[in-house]
C-alpha cells in the first residue's frame, strides 16, 4: 500500500457517464474513463487490508461476495498507484484472461465487499482499474500474441464461443494443445456479442480478443451447430479431437403460458437484442430478426439486467413508450439489517436503462409485483396489448409465493419482450452427445466431467444463467480438468 492514508485524503473518482438525453442517440458506450494520473490516485484508495473481501468470492447467505476469480486487487491497484503498468498487466492476467470483458460488464461484486467502501461509504474503483491496467496492455503491446513454444499432439474441440468457451480455449492452447472452437452464430463471442448490447460492451473489443486468440493458434469455424442441422455431429468431433468440452450456455428461454402468446409481435430478450446488434453491425441485413422497436409502446416481462438492456435498445430504436413488469416487490433502498456488508447489497438500482426511460419518458418503467395474465391481438393476429395482474406476496409452508390480488389492468404494446430468464442449456446439444441433464436443465459435475468420458461442460451450462465473471471462472478450472484428463497432470 503505497499512500497509507489514500483512503481518506481521496476521494472516489469514477469516469464521466454521458447524461442519457445524450447517449441515447446512439449505440456507443457511454462511460468515459479517467485520465491515467487520476486513476493512479484511485489506486491509493486501497488499503490493503488483512483480510481482502473484495478478492475472496464466497458464498455469503446464498450469494458470493467477493470477484469470483479471486483477482489480485489490492496487488494491482498499489501496481497502478505507483505507476508499474505492465506489472499490473501480468499481475491481473495471472487470474483473469480477458479483463476487457470484466471491467465492462461485471457487477463488480469485488466493489460491493471493498472495506474502504464499508468505512468511507464509497469502494475502490476496482472496476475502473482493471479497465485502465488492461487497455494499457493493449495501447503499449504488453498483450501481444504469444503462441505457445511447443505442442502437445493432443486436440481439443471447444462447442460454444462464450464467455466460457473463450477461457477454456485460451488456456488449452497456451498449454500447447491444438485447439478448434465450434461455434452456431456467425461470429465468436456467445452473449458477450450478441446478447449485451454495444453500449455495455462494443463489439470491436470482443474482436479484438478473437483476433489475438487466432494469431496465438486458436482456430474458430463459425456456423457450426454441433449436434444440429448445420455442425458436426458428435461422432465426427469425437474422431477427431482427444476431449470435447461443451460451453453451450443456457440458452432456454423461459416462456409465458398465458392466453394469446402465440400473436405476433411477441419476442425472446436475446432474439430482439440478436437482431439489434446484427443491425448495427450489417446495416440493412435481412434474416428477418432486426425486427426494430422504432415507433412502438414495448412491454418488457421481466425487471432483470437483460430487461434492461431490451429498455436501453428500444430507446436508442426510437420507441414510443416502455413498461417493465417485475412479479416481485420493489427492494429497499438502503441494506436491510438482515443484510450486512461485506454481503451482496439486495438493494434497488436503477440501472441504464431504467435511468434512459426516466429522462425519455419521466417515470421509471417498471411496475412492481405485476404479471402478464393474457395477450390481446388485433384483426391481424399482431400484439395490441396485454391485461396485468397485480400481485401479492403469501406465505406458503415457509416460502414466499407471489399471488395474484384480483386488480387488473390493460397495457397498450406492439412489440413484447419477454425477459423472463432461463432454463438451462438447451436440450439436443445434451441429448446429441447422450450427457445427461439435470432438473435444472444444467450438465457436469464440480469436475466439469459429464456422464460421458472425455466430454466435459462449463460456463452457464454447467452453472445455469450467470455472469461473465463466473464464466471466466468456469472456463479456467474446466481448463485444468481437460488438461488433467490429457496429461494426467496440470500446471494450469
Ligand atoms: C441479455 C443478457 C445480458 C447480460 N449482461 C450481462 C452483464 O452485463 N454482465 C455479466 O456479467 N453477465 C451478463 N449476462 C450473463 C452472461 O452473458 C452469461 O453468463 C455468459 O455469457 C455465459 O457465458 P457462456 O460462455 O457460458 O455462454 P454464452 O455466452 O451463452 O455462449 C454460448 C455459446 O455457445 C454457442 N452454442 C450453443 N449451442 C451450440 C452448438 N450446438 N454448436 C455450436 N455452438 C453452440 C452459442 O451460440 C453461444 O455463442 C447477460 C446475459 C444476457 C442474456
Ligand atoms: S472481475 Fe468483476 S468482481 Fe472481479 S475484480 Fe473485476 S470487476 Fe471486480
Amino acid at each position: 500500500m503505497g499512500n497509507p492514508t489514500g483512503f481518506m485524503t481521496i476521494t472516489r473518482q469514477t469516469g464521466t457517464e454521458l447524461p442519457p438525453a445524450e447517449r441515447i442517440r446512439n449505440f456507443n458506450e457511454f462511460h468515459l474513463p479517467l485520465h491515467t494520473d487520476e486513476q493512479q490516485a484511485q489506486g491509493a484508495r486501497c488499503m490493503d487490508c488483512g483480510v481482502p473481501f473484495c478478492q475472496s468470492g464466497m458464498a455469503l447467505c446464498g450469494m458470493v461476495s467477493g470477484c469470483p476469480l479471486n483477482n489480485l486487487i489490492p496487488e494491482w491497484n498499489d501496481l497502478v498507484f505507483n505507476g508499474h503498468w505492465e506489472l499490473a498487466v501480468r499481475r491481473l492476467l495471472a487470474t483473469n484472461r480477458f479483463p476487457e470483458f470484466t471491467s465492462r460488464v461485471c457487477p463488480a461484486l469485488c466493489e460491493a465487499a471493498c472495506t474502504c467502501g464499508m468505512t468511507t461509504g464509497s469502494p475502490v474503483t476496482v472496476r475502473e482499474n482493471e479497465r485502465a491496467i488492461i487497455e494499457y496492455g493493449y495501447e503499449s503491446g504488453v498483450l501481444r500474441p504469444v503462441p505457445p513454444p511447443a505442442r502437445t499432439g493432443k486436440s481439443v474441440a471447444v462447442v460454444g464461443a462464450g464467455p466460457a468457451g473463450l477461457a477454456v480455449a485460451d488456456l488449452l492452447n497456451k498449454r500447447g494443445h491444438k485447439v478448434v472452437v465450434y461455434e452456431r452464430d456467425d461470429r465468436p463471442g456467445g452473449l458477450l456479442m450478441y446478447g449485451i448490447p454495444n453500449m455495455k460492451l462494443e463489439k470491436w473489443v470482443v474482436e479484438r480478443r478473437v483476433e489475438l486468440m487466432r494469431a496465438e493458434g486458436v482456430a474458430f469455424v463459425t456456423g457450426a451447430d454441433v449436434g444440429g442441422a448445420t455442425g458436426p455431429a458428435p461422432d465426427a468431433l469425437a474422431a477427431q479431437h482427444d476431449a470435447v468440452v461443451l460451453c453451450c450456455g443456457a440458452r432456454q428461454p423461459r416462456d409465458l403460458n398465458v392466453p394469446g402468446r402465440g400473436a405476433a409481435g411477441i419476442r425472446f430478450a436475446v432474439e430482439y437484442l440478436t437482431g439489434a446488434t446484427k443491425a448495427l453491425l450489417e446495416p440493412g441485413h435481412a434474416d428477418g430478426t432486426g425486427e426494430s422497436a422504432a415507433g412502438k409502446r414495448v412491454l418488457i416481462i421481466g425487471g432483470g439486467d437483460t430487461g434492461n438492456d431490451c429498455v436501453g435498445t428500444a430507446i436508442r430504436q426510437g420507441c414510443a413508450g416502455v413498461t417493465q413488469l417485475e412479479m416481485l416487490p420493489c427492494p429497499p433502498a438502503q441494506r436491510a439489517e438482515s443484510n450486512p456488508w461485506p454481503e451482496w447489497p439486495r438493494v434497488l438500482k436503477t440501472d441504464y436503462g431504467q435511468q434512459e426511460a426516466i429522462a425519455v419518458f419521466g417515470r421509471d418503467p417498471r411496475l412492481w409485483q405485476t404479471t402478464v395474465k393474457e395477450f390481446l391481438a388485433d384483426e391481424n393476429g399482431h400484439v395490441r396489448g396485454a391485461v396485468v395482474q397485480k400481485l401479492a406476496p403469501r406465505d406458503e409452508n415457509g416460502r414466499t409465493v407471489m399471488v395474484p390480488t384480483g386488480e387488473e389492468s390493460t397495457v397498450d404494446c406492439e412489440l413484447v419482450l419477454i425477459a423472463a430468464g432461463f432454463t438451462g442449456c438447451e436440450g439436443y446439444v445434451a441429448d446429441a452427445f447422450g450427457v445427461q441433464r439435470t432438473a435444472r436443465g444444467t450438465v457436469a459435475d464440480d469436475r466439469f466431467a459429464t456422464n460421458v468420458p472425455g466430454v466435459f461442460a462449463c460456463g452457464d451450462m454447467r452453472r445455469g444463467q450467470s455472469l461473465v465473471v463466473w464464466a471466466l471462472r468456469e472456463g479456467r478450472d474446466a481448463a485444468a480438468a481437460v488438461d488433467e484428463y490429457l496429461m494426467g497432470y496440470t500446471n494450469l
